[in-house]
């Protein structure tokens, strides 16, 4: 039971997934980059599709680079994956979160859901869960207030320990997200192992679905597989309005994209906020 598209899949339906990799940043520049605290969480609105009112935000890395200015994920962030300085990346992010979030509060804000990617070394190092579960309860900030965003590539990398950890995080009361879903090779099976709160359609389903009436029927299934197991579902990557009415009207929870906003720092999401309620 494959659903939607192989990864690679270069068939009418699926638009080219895997763009080439851009050339990375050496290790030691990015163990000196975190010392420096030069990586800085951004943040992107996601919305209810019914209500047009916010849901939560989504951390992104953005690496505020000295000389080349701020450089995305895709810069450095296969570098660090395999290496145990990711471990100490994620919680240098998570840190940062935390302390946005404890800010946002005493501005009054409504408590936002922060989503933060794990990346799959995180999601299969037990003594990391511990660090990340201890850091947590230390904050103060209550579980329910975050999601751990996982694909299911890094799911599926080392199963059994990322299923003892979902569990660990769920039974906490965390919020986890499958990350985009239908670019890998999960099995239903598989998917409905796991004790997600929230699927994510990737952004090469969302993205001008509207003009591919043969994409709908996929959407369709992927937003059902998430409605029958109880989870929230997220369409990412929406930048028009057909595609935003397009996954309305086929049931999607929730919406993230360039049509409602960009990542932004933290000083600017409380405007944002703010203008968006007027
Ligand atoms: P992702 O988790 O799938 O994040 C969504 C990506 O889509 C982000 O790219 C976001 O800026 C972009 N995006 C959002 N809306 C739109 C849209 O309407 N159109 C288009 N074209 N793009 C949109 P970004 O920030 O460059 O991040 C890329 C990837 O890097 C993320 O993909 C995630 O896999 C990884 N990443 C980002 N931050 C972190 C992090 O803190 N830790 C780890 N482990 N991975 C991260
Ligand atoms: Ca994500
Ligand atoms: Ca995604
Ligand atoms: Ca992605």
């Amino acid at each position: 039971t494959q659903l939607l598209c192989k990864a690679g899949d270069r068939g009418s339906d699926c638009a080219p997934l895997v763009p080439p990799p851009l050339p990375q940043a050496s290790l030691e520049e990015l163990a000196q980059a975190l010392t420096r605290k030069e990586f800085v969480p951004y943040f992107q609105p996601k919305v209810a599709m019914q209500t047009g009112h916010l849901k939560g935000v989504e951390a992104l890395v953005r690496w505020n680079h000295p000389e080349r200015g701020l450089l995305a994920p895709a810069h450095f962030i296969d570098t660090l994956e395999g290496h145990p300085l990711m471990a100490d990346f994620t919680i240098d992010m998570v840190q940062q979160v935390l302390e946005r979030i404890l800010d946002w509060q005493s501005h009054g804000l409504p408590p936002l859901t922060v989503s933060v990617n794990l990346s799959a070394d995180n999601l299969a190092d037990r003594s990391f869960i511990d660090r990340l579960i201890a850091q947590i309860s230390a904050s103060g900030v209550k579980p329910a207030s975050l999601v751990w965003e996982v694909t299911e590539t890094s799911v599926m990398r080392q199963l059994s320990q990322a299923l003892t950890n979902m569990g660990r995080l769920r039974l906490m009361g965390f919020g986890l997200a499958m990350d985009d879903f239908g670019i890998g090779y999960s099995s239903m099976q598989q998917f409905a192992r796991c004790p997600f709160t929230e699927l994510k359609i990737d952004r090469a389903f969302v993205n001008g679905a509207a003009q591919w009436p043969n994409r709908h029927m996929v959407l369709k299934s992927a937003l059902d597989l998430g409605q029958s197991l109880g989870v929230a579902t997220v369409a990412e990557g929406v930048e028009t309005v057909e595609d935003w009415k397009l996954l309305r009207d086929l049931g999607c929870d929730m919406a993230q994209g360039y049509l409602l906003a960009k990542p932004m720092p933290a000083e600017d999401l409380v405007g944002w906020i703010r203008q968006d309620r007027r």
